[in-house]
């Protein structure tokens, strides 16, 4: 690596890399700004090759890196050794401008602020004139002073190659440069770019459906996003998803909007993920990446914790060389996180082994946890789960219901582990009420293996209560996804409540009657104010099992099962061999009920 010119060198003559890399060894004074030399090779070979050539000398005055952009724009990024987040880096940049002018763009200026460069400078570069140069100093985030940067020139280039003013500023700017606490905490945030594409055919609206819930996700995650980028293309590029043209265009917002992270709705393939992070130097983070975060700051039960961490480690494994430099150079933040705050280990062997070992004792885990429900099928007291789409309001259903203190947030999966409570009703029965993890849309299905161990709870439950909050304008997309998800999970045909949630909030109250016709057994409440919980425990006492219904039933004698059932499992109160059908008058459980209600006269 050493001595190597970076960024876009494809084109470019072997002569023209030998004399960029001779730049290496031009020695530059410690209290000189740039050596006449370096100046003088700059110019030169920029109007040979016509594109931005840029330097990065140390405070020793030593070159230690030179890259090569188009005739617009440099790489930067890759290249600074970093010292630390919240101090100057120590290396000032110089570099060419093709087109004539040395003023400093607002790319130039936010690359500065982003690799802490000490200071940016421009040569303005034209043929048979000498070079213009302006030089902006780091201030680092305006301690004291009327800015963040201090602007010199522009000058003639000569100017500066004499003086040393310019180090002496950079000095005292570097002694300014001591952050208050909170500053540091703002360097360290995640700041992030949101990506998507959008396909032919594909409404626009789906796609900024799926980006808003990418931004919820995002902000669960404790990321900040800044903007939003969306590529129509007939189908993703399969190197770098976007394409390489709008890859770079994203690179660039990102050095002007200060982005330290791009996110892709959607799970890139290892090389997309690879080819990306090597066109933009941000830190790519896709869907999966984004959602198992989520899940390793959440998980709280032995099984979570261990479910999520081997999803965690089969992700990453096919992943490891694409993910290397980004994650090494950025420590810290989405996809570095583990459970319990281990740091993933970024090492395939150790993976592999861990994968083991995590397989073993989900075994065990899972063994003990059978001997728990075992015991519990034994109690009398029928479970009752609550699920729903994320941020649906279950956790503050399960709170107001129970008056315990489940986490609610405004955040998606605010619950990752179901928490089991146990509830009073109004006529002195009890039950045990489970809240599950939410369930969002476009969630990748080898994820749903991750923490099908929360939602094992919900096929152990006697009945299911599906919290949908009313007003969400995706409502019937969400409602629809959850029922889905039940249906993969075979646990769809279990008695279930719909509770709209959120009435408060909603402004047209016509949504109610139109709901309540189209939707069995559908209940309307406020978990915030507690309107409308009266009739949730009445149609909830309604559903549980040893609670009886009667009803006339015309089942017809091909359905010897069913009436096998009502038989065995029911009170048969009155029954007649008619032509088409058996008459029964019976009182079910609404286990059975369920299953014969087709046939209810
Ligand atoms: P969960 O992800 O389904 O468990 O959702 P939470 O219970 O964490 O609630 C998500 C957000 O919705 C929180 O900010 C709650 O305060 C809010 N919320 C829950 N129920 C209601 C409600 O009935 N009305 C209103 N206005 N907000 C609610
Ligand atoms: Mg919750």
């Amino acid at each position: 690596m050493l001595n190597q010119i970076n960024g876009n060198t494809e084109g470019l003559k072997k002569s023209h890399l030998e004399r960029l890399k001779g730049l290496f060894s031009m020695k530059t004074a410690r209290d000189q700004f740039v050596s006449a030399d370096i100046v003088e090779e700059l110019t030169s070979v920029t109007l040979e090759i016509n594109r931005e050539v840029a330097v990065y000398i140390n405070r020793s005055g030593k070159v230690v890196d030179v890259s090569v952009g188009d005739n617009a724009t440099v790489t930067l990024g890759e290249v600074v050794g970093r010292r630390s987040s919240d101090r100057l880096s120590g290396i000032r940049c110089i570099h060419t401008h093709p087109q004539g002018s040395p003023a400093l763009s607002d790319v130039d200026i936010t690359a500065m602020e982003q690799l802490n460069l000490d200071a940016m400078a421009a040569l303005g570069v034209q043929p048979g004139q000498a070079p213009g140069i302006c030089v902006a100093i780091n201030n680092m985030g305006n301690h004291g002073l009327p800015d963040n940067y201090t602007v010199v020139g522009p000058l003639s280039a000569d100017k500066v190659v004499g003086s040393n003013e310019l180090m002496q500023n950079i000095l005292i700017a570097d002694k300014r440069s001591r952050p208050s606490a909170h500053e540091i905490k703002d360097n360290l945030e995640e700041k992030a770019i949101l990506c998507a594409v959008q396909r032919p055919g594909e409404n626009l609206d789906a796609v900024h459906d799926s980006l808003d819930e990418l931004a919820q996700l995002a902000k669960t995650a404790g990321v900040v996003v800044l903007h939003r980028v969306i590529q129509p293309r007939s189908r993703p590029d399969t190197a770098t998803y976007i394409g390489r043209g709008k890859a770079d265009e994203v690179r660039l917002q990102a050095q002007v909007l200060g982005a330290n992270v791009i996110i892709f709705d959607s799970e890139l393939s290892p090389a997309q993920l690879r080819n990306l992070e090597e066109t933009t130097g941000i830190k790519i983070v896709d869907r999966t990446a984004l959602i198992l975060d989520i899940f390793a700051q959440r998980a709280r039960t032995m099984e979570g914790k261990l479910q999520v961490e081997l999803a965690q480690l089969n992700y990453l494994l096919p992943r490891l060389t694409g993910m290397g430099t980004a994650l090494s150079r950025l420590g810290g933040g989405i996809g570095t996180r583990g459970p319990g705050e281990t740091k993933l280990e970024v090492d395939r062997r150790r993976i592999r082994k861990r994968i083991s070992d995590l397989n073993r004792s989900l075994e065990q885990v899972k063994k003990n946890r059978n001997l728990h429900r075992i015991n519990r099928k034994n109690t009398p007291i029928p479970v009752v789960s609550l699920c729903g789409y994320t941020n649906s309001g279950k956790s503050t259903l399960l709170n107001r219901l129970t008056n315990s203190d489940v986490l609610a947030e405004d955040k998606l999966f605010a619950t990752l582990d179901p928490t089991t409570r146990r509830l009073n009703l109004p006529d002195n029965k009890e039950v045990l009420l489970s809240d599950t993890v939410g369930f969002i849309n476009k969630i990748p299905h080898h994820l749903i293996a991750a923490f099908r161990a929360t939602l094992e709870e919900v096929q152990e439950a006697d009945v299911l209560i599906h919290v949908v909050d009313i007003s969400h304008p995706a409502m019937e997309k969400q409602a629809d996804a959850v029922l889905k998800l039940l249906a993969e999970l075979n646990i769809a045909d279990k008695p279930m409540i719909t509770v709209f949630n959120k009435i408060d909030k909603l402004a047209d109250p016509l949504k109610i009657e139109m709901l309540k016709k189209r939707v069995a057994r559908s209940v309307f409440v406020s978990a915030l104010t507690g309107a409308g919980l009266e009739d949730f425990f009445a149609v909830l006492l309604e559903c549980l099992p040893g609670t009886r219904v009667r009803g006339t039933y015309a089942i017809p004698y091909s359905e010897s099962a069913l009436i096998a059932l009502c038989h065995t499992k029911g009170t048969v109160l009155n029954k007649e061999y008619l032509p088409e059908h058996v008459q029964l008058t019976v009182d079910l459980d609404e286990a059975v009920l369920v299953r014969v209600k087709e046939y209810r006269n």
